[in-house]
């Protein structure tokens, strides 16, 4: 029998997502620091949902839409601690695996 393989975005399209317009869960403290401080920029390949995304001017931009809340960002950031980070508000955010 062959083996079925599903990738890791076809599993992701079974979620939704209910944004909260205007109110992002998780903010970047000072951007400054990403810019000048932070060498790897390890959150903008350690998320999942691709929130974070390098600038070719140094910046870094955070769009949490499609936020899974797994935390990697701030755990991955602890040395910066340049991540603000809480849940949505309720009724808002991740709903996993529609389908
Ligand atoms: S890991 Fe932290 S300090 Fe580094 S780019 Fe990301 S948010 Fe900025
Ligand atoms: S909590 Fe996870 S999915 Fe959400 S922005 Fe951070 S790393 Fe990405």
């Amino acid at each position: 029998m062959t083996p079925i393989q599903v990738k890791v975005e076809d599993k992701l399209f079974q979620n939704r997502y209910k944004v909260d317009a205007g109110r992002p869960h998780i903010k970047i403290k000072d951007n400054e620091v990403c810019r000048t401080d932070c060498k790897d920029r390890s959150c903008t390949y350690v998320c999942p949902a691709s929130c974070y995304t390098a600038e070719g001017n140094g910046a870094v931009t955070l769009i949490t839409d499609g936020c899974l809340e797994c935390g990697s960002c701030r755990i991955i950031c602890s040395e910066h601690s340049n991540v603000e980070w809480e849940y949505p508000r309720g009724g808002h955010g991740i709903l996993f695996k529609f389908g």
